[in-house]
């Protein structure tokens, strides 16, 4: 029932068609967690700077998140990235990226954090998702996150880090990228071929394919499964949304720890994930979700079951 997640603590400056803020509070590890709580014990693993403060620490706090392996590194600087969208908010472009006190970070988790059930591997180096992953051996479920950069940079560190997990969560383009298929279903098939590095992990069984405004697609090697986003007539801002929709994924997985992972599990983990993010796309940062609540979840829930629903034979 806990998850333990890993990945970039940040403070982001974000421009959108809509307006723009600088050093919010963002990060992947922060939006996967503030989605998470809503399901599951969550513990953050990840290092800040002096300029990360309480106001920062509290939004995390008020949703029950597990702070303590949040490491204080002093005079280092949290991770910082900058980013614009196109008028569409389809296309999004990276002006800076200061990978701050994740440089040469060593992570050492607390027993606590060890002894997860469920492992979130978010956006960070590689290198880095490997050394956690050895950390929680015994984990029931371990999902991974990366991006282009990673993809560019490191890619037979994240290709091991892939072939040490259960779960790949990944966008459309960077499944392209990363197996240089054309089409996903064939470039998520070819993913579930890669082995695991030793006999004591599994080696990944399923691959969740987010497509942004189009929503997200689920293939295991048995089944296909697609959602759309849920639609919304007012988008701000899309930073966050693609880890908002891993955190409501796992964290939903995690608050089922006896069933096992079938596909009507997996099911109502992508609907659940597609109508967490489409709350964190209604406002800039991490506003909208800090004050969620259950009951706007549940009447959304049935908004989106409503939309996907139809009948007849032909
Ligand atoms: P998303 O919109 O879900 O793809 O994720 C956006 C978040 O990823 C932002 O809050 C950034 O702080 C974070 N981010 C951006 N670039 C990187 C990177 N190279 N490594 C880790 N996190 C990043």
């Amino acid at each position: 029932m806990a998850i333990t997640v890993v990945g970039s603590i940040a403070f982001d400056s974000v421009k959108t068609p809509f307006g723009e803020r600088e050093r919010m509070l963002g990060g992947a590890a922060v939006h996967f967690a503030l989605a998470a709580s809503f399901f599951a014990e969550v513990r953050v693993v990840g290092p800040v700077g002096d300029d990360f403060g309480e106001r920062e620490l509290e939004v995390l706090r008020k949703r029950g998140v597990d702070i303590s392996d949040i490491e204080h590194i002093e005079r280092g600087k949290t991770f910082f990235w900058r980013g614009e969208y196109g008028w569409d908010l389809n296309s999004r472009e990276t002006l800076e990226t200061q990978l701050g006190v994740f440089e040469g970070f060593d992570p050492k988790l607390s027993a606590r954090s060890r002894s997860s059930d469920v492992l979130f591997l978010a956006n960070i180096q590689p290198q880095l998702q490997r050394r956690v992953r050895e950390q929680l051996p015994q984990a029931r479920f371990v999902a991974l996150d990366s991006m282009n950069l990673w993809i560019e940079q490191q890619r037979e560190s994240l290709m091991s880090a892939i072939a040490s997990v259960d779960c790949l969560v990944l966008n459309d383009a960077e499944l392209r990228q990363l197996t240089g298929r054309p089409n996903i279903v064939s470039a998520a098939r070819e993913v579930l071929a890669w082995r695991a590095p030793s006999p004591e992990l599994r080696g990944p069984s399923v691959v969740v394919v987010k497509q942004g405004e189009y929503g997200a697609a689920l293939v295991t090697n048995e089944s296909f499964f697609a959602l759309p986003a849920y639609p919304l007539e007012n988008v701000i801002d899309p930073t966050g949304a693609g880890d908002t929709f891993a955190g409501a994924f796992v964290g939903y997985i995690a608050a089922h720890p006896h069933e096992e992972l079938s596909d009507e599990l997996l099911r109502r983990a992508m609907a659940h994930a597609t109508v967490l993010a489409s709350f964190n796309v209604e406002e800039f940062g991490t506003e909208r979700v800090e004050r969620l609540t259950g009951e706007e979840i549940v009447a959304r829930m049935q908004e989106l079951r409503a939309i996907t629903q139809f009948s007849g034979d032909t």
